[in-house]
């Protein structure tokens, strides 16, 4: 069989641990046998990054700016721990997916996968829930303080013409700690845009919520620019018959359990952190989660929503054969080729984007499932658990 020939490369990050073995096992059994891969290539491997003062992240971004497709493995975010384990590292590294939002801008979309065999926990769930998480600033983007003295704290801002602001914040009488926070206008306006404009392209309701009962100035202005932003939307999601709905976090929060999902939630960064693992947790496994980067211009860059699943990772160094599942890697391929097929108007490369995932719900469909998926199934005889590699080869029958 002649292989799919691609005319734009996809920018391809790689990563650590047990995502990187996935990654590679992915590539070789389901996509280099029938794609003439293109891709522009960049190692996020830990010390990769250490090799390059972090340099190859900050490519790595741009690039995906650059080619408006990208497939990312997940990376190690370097901690006290980390540190430890990997003394040759030169300093505690900036989470990568951090660096790369900050570059891109944006708004990450993630969706659960849904499999017959896998009930929601909460039972009124029928349809995907779509988490949409504000990609930039607020506590991921904070300045932080840890002082003994005795003091006081205040939010202090220079205008450029020299005006001087300043609010007093906290009279210390003993060990504080402190935060700024701090967010642009013009990012929270570009995530209104990605929301609103996915939310048409999906045909799906758009929910958003904040505290701005609590936090007036803050969180009062998401809201205010989410109000102005709908404006020129509002025509067309009548049109479409859908809606767009503000209501404070909490509120959303007891909403969202009572609802049959099928919407869109656009949550605030840190919202969106928790939340979205929470609904990963409710509809599966945190392994069934995508999660895809969109810019406002259209650049997308996909990866799964779990992290680099250490604990397995050490269990395969010693050789043993994991279940670790790599349902969420496969469906970042698959969407990633079908949307840089879709954008070159390259047919067959979209349909194989839609091949592999077809080929892999197939697969868990016959009942066949990594453990983790196997311990979630209510009747666990009818279904075989297999091995990661194994997994893989079933999807590569099927495909
Ligand atoms: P994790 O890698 O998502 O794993 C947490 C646990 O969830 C695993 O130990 C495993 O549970 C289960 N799990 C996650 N993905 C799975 C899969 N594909 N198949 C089967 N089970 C899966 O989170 P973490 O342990 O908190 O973080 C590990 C590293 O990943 C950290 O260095 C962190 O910085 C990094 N991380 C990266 C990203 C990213 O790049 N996007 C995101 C999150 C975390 P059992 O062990 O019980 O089987
Ligand atoms: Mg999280």
């Amino acid at each position: 069989m002649e292989k799919i020939k691609m005319t734009t490369p996809i920018v391809e990050i790689d990563g650590d641990e047990m995502t990187r073995i996935m990654w590679q096992m992915v590539k070789e059994e389901l996509i280099l046998p029938h794609v003439e891969l293109k891709s522009e290539y960049y190692d996020l491997g830990l010390l990769h990054r250490n090799d390059t003062d972090d340099q190859i992240t900050v490519e790595a971004a741009e690039a995906a700016l650059k080619y408006g497709v990208a497939l990312k493995c997940a990376t190690i975010t370097a901690n006290a721990q980390r540190m430890v384990e990997y003394p040759q590292l030169k300093k505690m590294y900036r989470s990568p997916n951090a660096t790369i939002r900050s570059i891109m801008g944006g708004t990450i979309f993630r969706e659960p996968i849904l499999i017959d065999a896998v009930k929601p926990i909460v039972r009124n769930w029928k349809k995907p829930i779509t988490i949409a998480r504000h990609a930039y600033g607020d506590v991921y983007k904070a300045v932080e303080l840890y002082t003994e003295e005795k003091g006081s704290g205040s939010l202090y801002f220079r205008a450029e013409t020299g005006e001087e602001k300043e609010i007093l914040a906290y009279q210390a009488d003993g060990p504080a700690i402190w935060q700024l926070q701090h967010n642009s206008e013009e990012s929270i306006r570009a995530f209104a845009r990605s929301c609103f404009t996915y939310a048409l392209s999906e045909k799906k309701d758009l929910w958003f919520s904040s505290k701005d009962t609590i936090s007036t100035v803050y969180d009062g202005r998401f809201k205010a620019i989410f109000e102005e932003e709908f404006a020129p939307f509002r025509e067309q999601f009548k049109e479409n018959g859908i809606t767009y709905f503000y209501t404070l976090i909490d509120d959303a929060v007891s909403r969202v359990m009572r609802s049959e999902g099928g919407f869109i939630w656009a949550c605030k960064n840190y919202d969106g952190d928790v939340m979205s693992d929470m609904l990963s947790t409710c509809f599966g496994s945190l392994a069934m989660m995508t999660s895809v980067l969109v810019t406002p211009e259209g650049q997308y860059e996909y990866e799964a929503a779990h992290g680099t699943v250490t604990r397995h990772y050490y269990r395969y160094l010693k050789g043993e054969e994991t279940s670790t599942n790599p349902v969420a890697t496969i469906f970042v391929w698959a969407n990633g080729l079908r949307k840089r097929g879709e954008l070159d108007g390259n047919k067959a490369l979209m349909e194989f984007g839609q091949r592999l995932k077809d080929a892999t719900l197939d697969t868990l469909n016959a009942g066949i499932m990594t453990n983790d998926l196997i311990l979630l199934c209510e009747d666990k005889d009818h279904f075989r658990s297999v091995t990661t590699a194994e997994f893989i080869h079933e999807v590569a029958s099927r495909l």
